[in-house]
């Protein structure tokens, strides 16, 4: 038996391709201490990990200083958050041991607490994996476009930071990259090497594992049974970028009274009875249980987040994509490339074209084709299973 160490942050779709991976860990007899936000006590505590929490307050405020308009600025943002997360891990760890150490691919300063703990490090990463050349070349045009006195600024607050992290915690920072990806010598990808753009530029380390994909709790205010049987349309846009009123009232007008059945995710930041009342054939909730709900959809309006996208695809259910921000771009893009659906803008987005796109993915073949191949190959990658087999096999080369 080993000891884990799991540092990871305070979103679910960075914790949710971890559960499978924890519970599978623990069934083969490793032990988890797993590093989270206190809303995700619960759900990991069900995998069977030693749960232990960071102040989520404290450590998005550190994120959000380091500014958001440009990579170089989040960067900035993961460095200030060290201060956060560092001493509060090292201290509720405090005369513990641990064998290696599995962190999220961004949040957690997870290569530096590596570092200073001196263990061997295996990187979890939810959404696409970047090579270091694909990243510099953001920052080169970074360097190359964003105004001068910008780049001085920005640039001149990393080397101060990384001075800093240097002095209070003896280790090195070589590049950005570094503090974005937390580069490890293991790996682990939820997606499948066909669906990463450019899949073949990673080296073995990285092991594409598909998406990885497990029960979690329902939440008890949402009952399966009304959908039971029904053939549903499914519209979320995650758990961050959600904030879109404008949106889900044109949903109503594109969807309202018709035959089909909606559900429809809002998230938390937008109140239901703040948008008015709505057509009797939708289901509106702040939040459902989406991987039970996608079993009964036949068609999903997504943001087009990492784990959406997956769940979506991996129950044979087909896409129009929305993105907002972050990664869900690239995403939506894969998604068009390989046939499983159709992006939509949100700018300037009407009620009819919404109504279309549902139409012509409902009707076209082409579109149920592609997805039924995506979902094979994700169910045929292995997930968490094979992520847990990627990481047993690390560890009999890395002891011998
Ligand atoms: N999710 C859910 N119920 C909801 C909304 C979201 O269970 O009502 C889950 C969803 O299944 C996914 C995660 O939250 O696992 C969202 O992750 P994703 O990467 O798609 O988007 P993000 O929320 O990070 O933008």
């Amino acid at each position: 038996m080993a000891r884990v160490l799991f540092i990871n942050a305070g979103s679910e779709g960075h914790i949710n391709p971890t559960i499978g991976v924890v519970q599978e860990l623990i069934s083969r007899g490793e032990e988890v201490v797993y590093f989270t936000i206190e809303a995700f006590r619960e759900r990991m505590e069900e995998t069977g990990a030693i749960v232990r929490t960071l102040d989520d307050q404290q450590f998005i405020k550190a994120f959000i200083s380091g500014g958001r308009d440009y990579l170089l600025e989040r960067v900035n943002g993961l460095l200030l958050s060290a201060d956060i997360v560092i001493p509060s891990v090292l201290e509720q760890i405090k005369g513990e041991h641990f064998d290696y150490i599995i962190h999220d691919s961004m949040f957690g300063c997870g290569r530096l607490l590596a570092q200073i703990l001196n263990l061997p490090a295996i990187t979890s990463c939810t959404s696409f994996a970047q090579t270091k050349e694909s990243f510099d070349q953001i920052m080169e045009r970074f360097y190359t476009e964003a105004p001068a006195e910008i780049v001085k600024a920005v640039d001149d607050r990393f080397q101060s930071l990384t001075v800093k992290i240097k002095e209070q915690y003896g280790v090195q920072i070589h590049s950005p990259y570094e503090v974005f990806c937390n580069p490890a010598p293991l790996t682990i990808v939820y997606t499948t090497r066909e669906f990463q753009p450019y899949g073949e530029a990673f080296d073995p380390s990285y092991k594409f594992v598909g998406p990885s994909i497990s029960s979690r709790l329902t939440p008890d205010h949402f009952e399966l049974s009304a959908i039971k049987g029904k053939d549903l349309i499914y519209i979320s846009m995650g758990t961050v970028f959600n904030q879109a009123s404008d949106f889900y009232k044109l949903c109503f007008e594109a969807f309202g009274n018709t035959d089909h059945t909606i559900v429809m995710s809002i998230g938390n930041k937008v109140q239901i009875y703040d948008l008015g009342e709505f057509p009797h054939n939708f289901i509106v909730k702040n939040y459902v249980p989406q991987t039970d709900i996608l079993q009964s959809t036949k068609i999903f309006i997504t943001h087009g987040g990492m784990n959406s996208a997956h769940e979506g695809l991996y129950y044979g259910v087909p896409l129009i994509v929305i993105p907002q921000s972050a990664d869900q771009p690239v995403i939506a893009e894969q998604v068009v490339n390989i046939g499983a659906g159709i992006r939509l803008q949100m700018q300037g987005l009407t009620a009819t074209e919404l109504r279309e796109a549902v139409e012509r993915v409902l009707t076209l073949p082409s579109f149920q084709n592609a997805v039924a191949m995506t979902k094979d190959s994700f169910r045929t990658s292995g997930g968490a299973h094979q992520a847990v087999d990627e990481i047993f096999e690390w560890k009999r080369q890395y002891h011998g």
